[in-house]
C-alpha cells in the first residue's frame, strides 16, 4: 500500500520535474513476476525515454516488461493450421522432467559406467526394424556424421537432382565439405541412373565410401524424369544410406486405427528404406516422427557403431531431456498408440469433429479449410479441415493474448484452422475471438 501510495506521489506533480526513481519503478512491476534484474531493465528504459508530458513512467515501463516477457519462450496456440510449423518448433511434445537424476549413462545391471545411447535409441531401432541405431541433435548433424565417420577423405556418390537445400540452410554440398567427404555428383538434375552411379564406383580414379541418397523433402521434379530405388541403389558393392528426412516410421502406420492417411502417399519410410537395403537411414526427430529436435540415424549395427566411435558424436550428443522424450515416443510406437503422440493425434483428427469444435467456439464464421504437413515436408500436400473465419486481419491482436494465439491470414479473413489447435485450448480461442469481436 505505501508503494502505491508513493507511485501516486511519484506520477502526480513531482513526475513532471523528476525523472522517474528506476528502483521504485521496478518495485511497482513486481506483480509481473519477472525476476527483478529484468524488471530493473525495464524500468531503466522507461526511465531513459521518459519526458515530461510522456506517458507516465510507470505506464512505460509495464510495456517494456510485457516486451519482455513476450520475447520469452512461451506456449503458443497454433490456429494456422500448418501441423510442422517451423516457427513453432515443428511437432509438439509434452516437456516432463519432474527434475529427478536419470540413468543417462549408468547400467542398472552392473552398476557400470553405461551409454546415453542405449535407451531411446534402441527402441528407436526396434521400432523401425533397424539392428542399431544412435541420436544426435537434428538430421542435419546426422548426415554430417555419418559422411564424418564413414567417408572421411573419400567419395560420396549423390544424384544431381538431390543437392538440395533444405530450409535454415541445410545444403548437401555445403554439408558434405564441412563433413571432410567428397563429393561425387552422378546423373543429372532430371534423370539419373543405376548405371550412372555404377560407372562413378567403378571409375579407378574414385575411391567411393558410399552412396548417398537424399530425399526432395521440400521440392518436386515433375515431367521427363528418372531416379534410382533404393532397391537398386543396394545392388551396388557400397554401403547406401538414406537421408529420409522427415522420420516418418513405417508407412504401413500401425499406430493409426486406419492405417496411413491418404496424403502420406510416397513419402519414404524409416522401415520400407532399410528393408529395400539401404545400410543407413537418417532422420529428424521433429517431422513426421513427431517428438523433440533430433537427429536419428538407423541401420547396421557396425557402421552405427562406427559413427558412435567418432568423436563428432561426442559433440553432438543430445541431452537426457531429449533422450527421455525420445525413449516415451518410442514406446508410443510400439504400443502402436498414435494417440499418445500429439502429431499424430492432430494429423488424424476427423474433419467433421473439427467442425463440431468450431461450431461450438461460437465466434466468426465456420469454414472447410486446408491443413499442410509443414516443416519442408511433403509439398504440395494439402489435409482437409476446418475452422473458423473473421472478417479483417487479427494477427497481431492475437498475438497478444496469453497464451498468444497464431492464425492465418487469407483474403482479408483471419483464418483459425482447428486441427492444429488442442481441444483443451478451445476455450480459450472463445474468449479470445469474443474479445477481439467486441473491439
Ligand atoms: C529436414 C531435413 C534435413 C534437416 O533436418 P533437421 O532435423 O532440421 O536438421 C535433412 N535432410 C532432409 C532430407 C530433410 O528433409
Amino acid at each position: 500500500m505505501a508503494r502505491v501510495v508513493s507511485l501516486a506521489g511519484m506520477e502526480q506533480p513531482v513526475e513532471r520535474t523528476h525523472p522517474p526513481s528506476v528502483d521504485e519503478l521496478a518495485r511497482l512491476l513486481a506483480d509481473t513476476g519477472l525476476p527483478h534484474p529484468l524488471l530493473v531493465d525495464a524500468a531503466r528504459t522507461a526511465a531513459a525515454a521518459w519526458q515530461p508530458g510522456a506517458p507516465p513512467a510507470l505506464e512505460l515501463a509495464r510495456a517494456e516488461a510485457d516486451a519482455i516477457a513476450r520475447a520469452m519462450l512461451q506456449p503458443v496456440v497454433n490456429a494456422t493450421g500448418v501441423l510442422l510449423h517451423t516457427n513453432l518448433g515443428r511437432a509438439p511434445w509434452p516437456a516432463s522432467d519432474p527434475g529427478r537424476y536419470r540413468n543417462l549413462e549408468l547400467d542398472l545391471a552392473t552398476g557400470e559406467r553405461g551409454s546415453r545411447q542405449a535407451h531411446a535409441p534402441t527402441l528407436l531401432a526396434r521400432a523401425c526394424g533397424a539392428e542399431a541405431a544412435i541420436v544426435v541433435n537434428n538430421c542435419a548433424s546426422a548426415v554430417m556424421l555419418i559422411l564424418g565417420a564413414l567417408a572421411h577423405r573419400r567419395d560420396v556418390a549423390v544424384s544431381r537432382s538431390e543437392l538440395v537445400e533444405i530450409g535454415g540452410g541445410f545444403r548437401v554440398p555445403e554439408v558434405m565439405e564441412q563433413s571432410g567427404a567428397r563429393l561425387l555428383e552422378v546423373g543429372t538434375t532430371n534423370r539419373t541412373r543405376l548405371a550412372d552411379y555404377r560407372q562413378a564406383v567403378d571409375d579407378p580414379d574414385s575411391d567411393v565410401a558410399l552412396v548417398m541418397q537424399v530425399h526432395q523433402s521440400n521440392y518436386k521434379i515433375v515431367g521427363f524424369t528418372e531416379s534410382v530405388t533404393t532397391a537398386q541403389l543396394a545392388e551396388l558393392d557400397v554401403p547406401v544410406v538414406a537421408d529420409i528426412g522427415s522420420g516418418l516410421l513405417d508407412a504401413a502406420c500401425p499406430w493409426l486405427a486406419d492405417g496411413p492417411p491418404p496424403w502420406l502417399e510416397n513419402e519414404p519410410a524409416a522401415r520400407q528404406t532399410l528393408e529395400a537395403g539401404a545400410d543407413l537411414v537418417a532422420f529428424s526427430g521433429d517431422k513426421l516422427l513427431g517428438g523433440p529436435q533430433a537427429g536419428i540415424i538407423a541401420g547396421r549395427a557396425d557402421l552405427v557403431a562406427l559413427c558412435a566411435r567418432h568423436p563428432l558424436a561426442r559433440a553432438l550428443r543430445p541431452g537426457g531431456l531429449v533422450l527421455g522424450a525420445l525413449q516415451d515416443l518410442a514406446l508410443a510406437y510400439l504400443r502402436r498408440d498414435g494417440d499418445a503422440i500429439p502429431f499424430w493425434r492432430l494429423a488424424a483428427l476427423d474433419v467433421a469433429e473439427l467442425r463440431t469444435r468450431a461450431e461450438s467456439i461460437g465466434v466468426g464464421q465456420v469454414v472447410e479449410t486446408m491443413s499442410v504437413p509443414g516443416g519442408g515436408t511433403l509439398p504440395g500436400v494439402e489435409i482437409p479441415s476446418a475452422g473458423l473465419a473473421l472478417a479483417g486481419d487479427h494477427r497481431a491482436a492475437l498475438r497478444r493474448v496469453t497464451p498468444p494465439i497464431m492464425a492465418r491470414v487469407t483474403d482479408d479473413q483471419t483464418i483459425l484452422d482447428l486441427r492444429t489447435v488442442d481441444p483443451g485450448d478451445d476455450a480459450h480461442l472463445a474468449t479470445s475471438l469474443a474479445a477481439l469481436a467486441c473491439t
